[in-house]
């Protein structure tokens, strides 16, 4: 059926994220079925979401077996990254969107493998706004903020860090030559969810990441859990 092309924007609007959500609903009966959990990870360009990722695929060393769906504006510049850890990627090129939708994990899907006890990390377009409002289908939602970018991230974009489950506080290392200050993010992010967990890493010194793997292990347990 033809849209109207009078009809307002924000009905539009509703009508593309009705859509979204029925296949992020079938993606989450899927990966249910096969005892696989989903981690959404977003994060700002550059808040190191890829080199969180090779850090942790070389720390899981394939457990629980890791997926992953890569998604970019314009490049496969991070699947090639992510290959080099020997972990299954599907490279999503969102031609210049902001965000991913259902549909483009959906296909994804199709291309990788699934197990029971497994961990598909998708890796969203780095956007602190978009990419808050499109389920994927995911179990958690997790965001990541570096302490190059300021200590103001929760604040100004509310709506991503209401909905996040798990927050990671990247590049640690880098604290001593920045001014970030580590307890008004960690509040701010409380206030805005109280129950979210909060690692604060680094990948270049293998700060927190024992803690983040560990916590990555038990949730991909758990769906293993369900499943039997
Ligand atoms: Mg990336």
């Amino acid at each position: 059926m033809p849209q109207n092309e009078h009809e307002p924007i924000a009905v539009l609007e509703r009508k593309v994220l009705a859509k979204n959500d029925e296949v992020a609903a079938r993606n989450r009966a899927r990966l249910a079925e096969h005892g696989t959990v989903a981690l959404n990870l977003m994060g700002a360009p550059g808040s190191g979401k890829t080199r969180l990722l090779e850090a942790t695929l070389d720390r899981l060393k394939g457990r629980p077996a890791v997926s992953i769906i890569e998604g970019d504006p314009q490049t496969d510049n991070d699947a090639r990254r992510i290959a080099r850890h020997r972990a299954p990627v599907v490279q999503l090129v969102t031609s210049g969107a902001c965000h991913l939708e259902a549909p483009q994990v959906a296909e994804a899907l199709e291309r990788l493998p699934l197990s029971p006890g497994g961990l598909l990390v998708i890796e969203n377009v780095g956007n602190l706004v978009c990419p808050s409002s499109f389920d994927l289908g995911e179990t958690v939602r997790a965001v990541c903020v570096s302490v190059t970018e300021g200590d103001d991230k929760p604040e100004k974009y509310p709506a991503m860090f209401r909905k996040a489950g798990v927050l990671v506080i990247t590049k640690t290392d880098l604290l001593p030559h920045v001014e970030f200050d580590l307890d008004k993010v960690t509040a701010h992010a409380r206030a805005l969810n109280p129950d979210v967990r909060i690692f604060a890493t680094s990948a270049t010194s293998g700060q927190g990441l024992v803690a983040w793997c560990a916590w990555l292990g038990a949730l991909a347990d758990s769906a293993r859990r369900e499943e039997a």
